[in-house]
Formats: C-alpha cells, structure tokens, sequence
C-alpha cells in the first residue's frame, strides 16, 4: 500500500510553523509497512487543495490529510475531500451533542460555525476528537482511502493511534520493524565508509545512518509477514555491523548515550564527581537530565579559571603553571583532585580550548583533554576536535561519557 500525506495551511507555506504532523505520520506510517511516497503541502485554498487530492488520490492508495477541520471560514479541507470524492456532507448527530456539551461546559454560546464540525462525509467512519471539537473521519472511495485528522498536533496523534493506526493495521498485509544501534567515537561518513557495501545492495533489511549532537545511528528496517520473518531478517545483519564496528556501538535501542552510562554506574553502584572547565557543565546538564542520577552523581563543580581550579579541586599551582591550565597534566589533577575532594569512585575533568579565541599552534583550537581518575589508575585523553566552539564543547561532553563507559566496561575502576 502506497501513501502521501496532505497537509494543510498557509501558515506551512509561510515557514510560521514546521510540519511536524508530516514527520510524525511518515514515521509511524512507515512503521506500519505502508510505503510513504509523497508528502504535499497546500495552503487554506479550496481550488489548491482540490488539486492537490485529487493528485495524491491518482498517485496512491492512502491520503492521509491534517489540518483545516476547524469551524473558521479558511479551514475548507472536509469540504473540499467530500466534493472530491463525491459524497454529500451529513450531520453525525453524536458529534453534535458532543459539541454543544463542550460549549455549555465552558458557559460559552455555540457559533453557527461550530455546527459546521459535526459534519462528515456521508459513510465514512468518525474518528472521535476527545481532545478538541473537530472530529477526524476516514473515508473510503473505489479502493482508495481517505483519512482526515485535525492540525493541532495533540489531537492528530491521539486519533492516529486510538483509531487510525488499528484501522491501518488491519489493512496491510505486512508488518515493518526497525531496529536502531547507535555508535559514538565514530564519524557518519566513516561508518558509511565501513557500511558501504551493505548500503549499496540494501533491499530487506534497509539500513540507513543518521547524525546528530555528536552521536550516529544506524536504522536497520525490515518488512515481513510476521515477527520472526522479520527478526530473521534484521539479526544477521545486526550480527554484520557488529563484527565490523562492536567496539562503536553502546546501544541497541533509542537510548542516549547519558542514559547508557547513568545506568551502567547506579547498576555497578558508582558515585562520580566532575570538574568541567571549557564544557562549563554541560556533562552535568547531559547527566542531570536523566530521572534518577542522585543514585550516582555526587557533584559537578564548573572549574572555569586557574584559581577555582586551585582552590575547588586542590590542585597544585605549578602543575598549571608548568604546564598550562590545558594539558595532560591538569586534566590528571582535575579528574583526581574532584575525586578526592567528593570522595567518589570515580572523577571526571574536562579542559580545552573551545575556540574561536585563544588557540595557539602548540595549542590549537579544538585540543581539550578528558581525565578519568579512579582508585586504581588515571586517564587521559587528548582530543582534537573540529567544529565551532558549541560543537567542540558538546564532542568533549560526549567523548568524557564515552571515556566513562569504556573505563567501567575495562573494569579499570
Ligand atoms: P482547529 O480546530 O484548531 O482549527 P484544524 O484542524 O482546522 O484545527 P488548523 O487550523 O489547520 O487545524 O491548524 C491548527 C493549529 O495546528 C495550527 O495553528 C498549528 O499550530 C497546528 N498545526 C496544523 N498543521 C500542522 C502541521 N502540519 N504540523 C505541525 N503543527 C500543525
């Protein structure tokens, strides 16, 4: 089954607000094993929109349409779909009441316009809208179908998966599963590099990569009758990845890399402390947004200066001095100093030079240093990083949770 999905608003086309009804239809559409070929986008225009179905009605089995079921005069789509289709607009009287109970709740008159609502397509099935007036419909026409779902993207999801998804599910005959691993330590294009033979003959299992916030994904999607058909498609491939690119992976579902490593320290029951400078507490934010972290966090104190680093973590002033407040050194000091300061397993520092400013050709921009200090031994490692000062600060971020799972996972603590 083939699909397009037809959103509706001059406001899309103006760029005053971003489709996400499209975004989130394709994925869970997709997920149900429907093929998404077109999105189309169309302003509050009866003539436009009309062309615009009767386009996607030709070029596909499914249109799935969001926005202009309001009661104002520009919101014209349940119209416009009825003529197309050539169906009559009939009152569904349960929607009625439940409009009218809706205004007399708030102690508000009911507009003419709002009768407007409890109209639908003659025979289509009325999707019911418990989170606004305007009610949603599917409508069926020689094999082809329609479904129609209000704009406000809370009301669209909740009909789509209390009514439309079930009805879409019992029409299609086959099923799609995706599996995601997610890698860090790696670029998108290396995995690509990696991956290329695998990406060049995909058919089924179909895999794709994706980047964002310093973290690549892998989406390996496969389309079968059942679920074991499906899982005897996508786990030898999962099996390939691994035996070329394990040491990448930290995790085989959705879950962020903070969450990964939050888990394995409250699991392994280890207290960490932090010492930022140039990251000026964004491992701490990264840590902090997960539910649950007191188990493990101890502190996180923002070291930014040569002082706050002396008097917070205790570290001797010549080690900066000699060697700069951006070196191995103080990277070591920082990580053992905010160990021993909040008695914890393990100390996390983090020092660089985050740019634009401040680099010099020993110590160029980009060049910041992780330590890991635990009972038994110290780290550190030297990145250079690219990118502007907000990516370079995020990589550092993300490279010390990453030093942090491979050191718990070593067993080095
Ligand atoms: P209403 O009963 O609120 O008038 P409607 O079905 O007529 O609902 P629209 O008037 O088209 O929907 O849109 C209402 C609001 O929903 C928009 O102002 C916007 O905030 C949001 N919205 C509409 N379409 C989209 C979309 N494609 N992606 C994200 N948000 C959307």
């Amino acid at each position: 089954m083939n699909c397009t999905i037809l959103t509706v608003g001059t406001e899309l086309l103006m760029g005053q607000i971003v489709n996400t009804n499209a975004a989130f239809l394709s994925k869970e559409i997709n997920d149900l094993g429907i093929n998404v070929l077109y999105h189309l986008t169309v302003g509050d225009n009866p003539n436009r929109l009309k062309k615009m179905l009767k386009i996607a009605l030709e070029v596909s089995d499914l249109v799935v349409t969001t926005g202009g079921l309001g009661p104002t005069q520009d919101d014209l789509t349940k119209e416009t779909i009825a003529k197309s289709l050539g169906k009559e607009l009939v009152l569904h009287e349960p929607t009625l009441e439940k409009i009218k109970g809706f205004f007399s709740k708030l102690n508000k008159e009911m507009s003419p316009n709002n009768k407007k609502q409890a109209l639908i397509p003659e025979g289509s099935i009325v999707l019911d809208n418990d989170n606004g007036t305007a009610p949603g419909f599917i409508a069926e026409v020689d094999g082809k179908m329609v479904v129609s779902l209000p704009g406000p993207p809370r009301e669209m999801k909740s009909l789509f998966f209390d009514s439309v998804k079930p009805y879409l599910q019992s029409k299609s005959e086959f099923k799609i599963k995706s599996k995601i691993l997610k890698f860090v330590g790696i670029g998108e294009s290396s995995l690509e590099t990696v991956l290329e033979d695998l990406i060049t003959d995909q058919t089924n299992p179909t895999i794709a990569t994706y980047a964002g916030g310093g973290e690549v994904s892998l989406r390996i999607t496969a389309k079968g009758k059942t679920d074991e058909e499906i899982d005897a498609l996508i786990n030898p491939m999962i099996k390939e990845v691994e035996s070329r690119l394990e040491k990448h992976i930290y995790s085989y579902c959705d879950e962020s890399l903070e969450k990964i490593v939050a888990n394995m320290l409250i699991d392994n029951n280890l207290k960490i402390s932090l010492a930022e400078s140039c990251t000026g507490g964004l491992l701490a934010s990264k840590f902090t947004s997960i539910s649950g972290i007191s188990k493990t966090l101890d502190r996180a104190i923002v070291t930014y200066s040569n002082n706050a680093k002396i008097q917070e973590l205790g570290i001797d002033e010549n080690i900066i001095k000699d060697y700069g407040a951006v070196s191995e050194e103080t990277a070591e000091a920082m990580a053992q100093g905010v160990r021993l300061v909040a008695k914890t397993d393990i100390g996390v520092s983090i020092t660089g030079i985050a740019g634009p400013t401040g680099g010099t050709s020993e110590k160029p921009v980009g060049l910041v240093y992780v330590g890991i200090a635990t009972a038994k031994n110290i780290i550190v490692k030297k990145l250079n990083l690219t990118g502007d000062r907000n990516k370079i600060r995020s990589y550092a971020a993300i490279s010390a949770l990453n030093l942090i799972r491979q050191v718990i996972i070593k067993d080095s603590l």
